[in-house]
């Protein structure tokens, strides 16, 4: 492998000119190569050419880039007409149509074209690139190379070794990543390799908590949004990405993990699919779009507090405080007593447990109980639990005496984890595992999630921000209550929250 990614005169041959062909297209010839695009559609290609001058000629506008620049890295696009014209790449990049017959048939016509030190990269998001190289002559010069759309806005991209790669041809890829202006992640061969891997957990929990009755679409976007710092919530995300992609990415996923439980879909994807209700480009999916703008109600506001006295266990020492203070600065009726009064409104503050388990332990009044959220986020938003027998009475005035300070609260049915706590735990579990399986560094996990996600903080880091050993608690608990195995902690998690270190720290 003698070829320099930085090398004067490089070209890239690109194949397939849709989204994401055009976006990388684009990127390759602002980092200075020639590209050669080519389609079996030509009218695609040509589209493609005409895209790439009009963000160019944007980019110009903005003053993001010289008139000079703009059309010197134009003159560098090329269109083939076939694919036979990209006999003289350097490396080519295959975005075609998600399919894997397509994409072997485009390897083996390439293997037949170039050359045999030419580096043969697919942007395929969910297909194995261990398969994909598996019917090529030369595996070890096949290598993931993962743009994500928009790809001249998204800065990250992952490189991918398969498991026959040549790691110089990764090496190769991960320059010219940064040639081209991205943040190139390493990772091994995965299912959804990392970041589709991780994004698997904030939309498969959401899902799941859904089906089951604990929140209503809305109330649980909320939640993640407000509470726990997301810019999007993970139903309307799914609206946006159309639930017809997220959910036959998740199935694959999950049937290339062989059934691992975290991954395990929901049906409600599944029948809202069939029913076409798939998000914004059918104009209803969790939501209905008029005119491309989201169509929310309202939220109601909170029931007024009737002043009855409220109780907050003191099983956490810590979360008693906290909600108490919260309590009294809202003008509430605090019972200090060591035991709830006979009239009392019950607060218990459990991690990964549900209300009614709290409630039985603690041996409290089911009736009079309920639950409030302290994993994250008390501020903005705030989450109150019912038993399934909770007196309606005094769950209203419960939720009137957290809302009385000006902060939205939202009641849900009772769930082992509220919300926060189930969808995070499941998103830093699943960074964990893929930290404990040495496909990518923990920082790389962190750098890949936050820039290929937009999350608050990569999984590892958010981890260490919640409390390893809060988060361990936590899954432990959901794992006891549900008996559900995809909440079972990973081996990364526990031994590292019991060490009493940060989830970044890598093997010794
Ligand atoms: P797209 O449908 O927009 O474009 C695919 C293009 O491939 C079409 O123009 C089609 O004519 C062309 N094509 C089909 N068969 C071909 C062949 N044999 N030779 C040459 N061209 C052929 O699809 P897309 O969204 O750009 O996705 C392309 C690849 O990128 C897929 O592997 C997909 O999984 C991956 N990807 C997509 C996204 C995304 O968000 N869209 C993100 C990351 C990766």
């Amino acid at each position: 492998m003698t070829i320099d990614p930085n090398q004067e005169g490089l070209i890239i041959g690109v194949i397939g000119a849709g989204a994401m062909g055009r976006g990388i297209a684009q990127v390759a010839a602002t980092g200075g190569c020639t590209v050669k695009i080519f389609d079996t559609r030509a009218e695609s290609s040509k589209e493609a050419f005409e895209f790439i001058g009009g963000m160019l000629n944007r980019a110009v506008e903005k003053n993001r880039m010289s008139t000079e620049d703009a059309d010197s890295a134009m003159g560098r696009i090329e269109i083939a007409a076939t694919m036979a014209e990209l006999n003289n790449c350097h490396t080519i990049i295959e975005a075609a149509t998600e399919n894997l017959d397509i994409k072997r048939k485009i390897f083996a016509e390439l293997e037949s074209i170039v050359s045999d030190d030419i580096i043969l990269a697919t942007n395929t998001s969910s297909l194995s690139i261990t398969t994909i190289a598996s019917s090529c002559e030369r595996p070890e010069r096949v290598a993931g190379f993962h743009f994500f759309n928009p790809v001249p806005l998204m800065k990250l991209v992952e490189v991918i070794d398969g498991v026959r790669t040549d790691p110089k041809i990764a090496d190769f890829l991960f320059g010219l990543g940064k040639r081209m202006g991205r943040e190139p992640v390493r990772v091994a061969d995965a299912p959804g390799f990392l970041v589709n891997q991780v994004g698997r957990g904030y939309t498969i929990e959401a899902s799941h908590l859904c089906s089951e009755g604990v929140a209503e679409f809305i109330t649980v976007d909320r939640i993640m949004r407000d509470a726990a710092g997301f810019r999007m919530g993970p139903l309307e995300l799914m609206d946006l990405t159309a639930i017809d992609v997220t959910h036959p990415a998740t199935e694959l996923i999950y049937e290339q993990f062989y059934h691992e439980p975290r991954f395990r879909p929901s049906t409600l994807m599944k029948t809202r699919m069939e029913a076409g209700l798939l998000g914004r480009k059918t104009k209803q999916g969790f939501y209905a779009y008029e005119g491309g703008k989201q169509q929310t109600p309202e939220e109601a506001p909170a029931p007024p507090y009737d002043g009855r006295p409220i109780w907050v266990s003191g099983a956490r020492a810590g979360a008693q405080a906290e909600i108490t203070n919260i309590l009294q600065g809202a003008g509430a009726n605090i019972d200090s007593g060591d035991q709830p009064g006979g009239k009392s409104i019950i607060v218990v503050t459990p991690l990964g447990k549900d209300a009614t388990t709290a409630a039985l332990e603690e041996g409290l009044d089911p009736k009079r109980t309920v639950a409030i959220d302290t994993l994250i986020g008390l501020d903005k938003r705030r989450t109150v639990m019912k038993t399934p027998v909770t007196d309606a009475a005094f769950a209203d005035a419960a939720a009137g005496a957290f809302a009385a300070d000006g902060t939205p609260v939202n009641v849900i049915r009772d769930s082992a984890g509220f919300v926060t706590q189930r969808i995070l735990g499941m998103i830093i579990n699943i960074g964990c595992s893929i930290a404990q399986s040495g496909a990518a560094t923990p920082a790389d996990i962190d750098k890949a999630v936050t820039l290929g996600l937009g999350y608050p903080h990569g999984p590892l880091a958010f981890g260490d921000t919640l409390g390893a050993d809060k988060v361990l608690d936590i899954l432990t608990s959901i794992h006891q209550v549900t008996g559900d195995p995809r909440y079972r902690p990973t081996p990364w998690l526990r031994r590292r929250a019991t060490l009493g270190v940060s989830l970044l720290t890598p093997e010794s």
